[in-house]
């Protein structure tokens, strides 16, 4: 945690929550945020495409930002199945989740695509958090560095913009409930940061949030965010019950 970037707490639902559970999670979660909430916690929610109009109306009037899991890097096209950056506008839609780990093992993405998409979301005016981290093999291979490197490399857009957010997410770590200790998950967002500013320069480095992903919890968040390149979590499993959401975000706004 860094006082001065704040910390960003984000909920990816996955392929989880239809429109009612959308409605019943926002209500949930609107009668317990305080209205005290420090300015620098932010909450951000990945709900599927269906269910993001239902977010979008639900927590308009709050500061829970909405995003979707998934968009086309082309405007419009033969693209079969997919969405474009400018349908999710007209919606509202703030925020896009790019090159997370399910969609690079299971949808064929990769480096080359995630930083496609990034760029063109980026261009179009979106808020952007761009996911990466190494698999265990890779780990247990001591190859983790090495990974990180070239998934940033290839991954990252070529200029730098406010609007990116990081998100290390070692694979390892997602919906296993091995979460990284709070050393290494610092030691891989101080590698990336280091990284980052040698792509975009120490100032530009410094204001970019480096989120940590991998069974986050309101147990273990306090340890992950008491470090210092440590800038928020993006949560799966402990972010779908609104108690769950709400816990992370108070244990965020203790830091303030
Ligand atoms: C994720 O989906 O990005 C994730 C980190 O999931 P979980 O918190 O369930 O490990």
């Amino acid at each position: 945690m860094n006082p001065t970037r704040g910390i960003l707490i984000a909920g990816n639902w996955k392929m989880n929550h239809d429109q009612a559970a959308t409605r019943a999670f926002a209500q949930a979660l609107k009668s317990g945020l305080s209205k005290s909430m420090s300015e620098k916690v932010q909450a951000l929610v990945f709900p599927p495409m269906l269910s993001l109009e239902v977010a979008k109306r639900e927590f308009a009037g709050t500061r829970v930002r909405v995003g979707a899991q998934n968009v086309h890097f082309e405007e419009k096209g033969a693209y079969t199945g997919e969405v474009s950056g400018g349908m999710l506008k007209e919606i509202g839609i703030t925020t896009t989740l790019v090159g997370h780990s399910e969609r690079r093992q299971y949808f064929g993405e990769t480096d080359a695509s995630v930083k496609k998409r990034a760029e063109s979301h980026l261009a179009q005016g979106f808020e952007v958090v761009l996911c990466y981290g190494e698999t265990r093999a890779e780990r247990e291979a001591g190859q983790t560095e090495k990974v990180l490197e070239r998934q940033l490399r290839e991954g990252l857009p070529s200029e730098w913009n406010a609007r990116l957010v990081l998100a290390y997410e070692p694979v390892w770590a997602i919906g296993t409930g091995l979460t990284a200790s709070p050393e290494q998950a610092e030691e891989a967002h101080a590698f990336s940061r280091k990284f980052l500013v040698s792509r975009y320069g120490a100032e530009n480095a410094a204001r970019t949030k480096i989120l940590y992903g991998g069974s986050v919890t309101p147990e273990n968040v306090h340890g992950l965010l008491s470090q210092p390149n440590v800038d928020g979590g993006l949560v799966g499993g402990a972010s779908l019950k609104p108690e769950g959401f709400l816990a992370l975000l108070n244990s965020a706004g203790s830091f303030f």
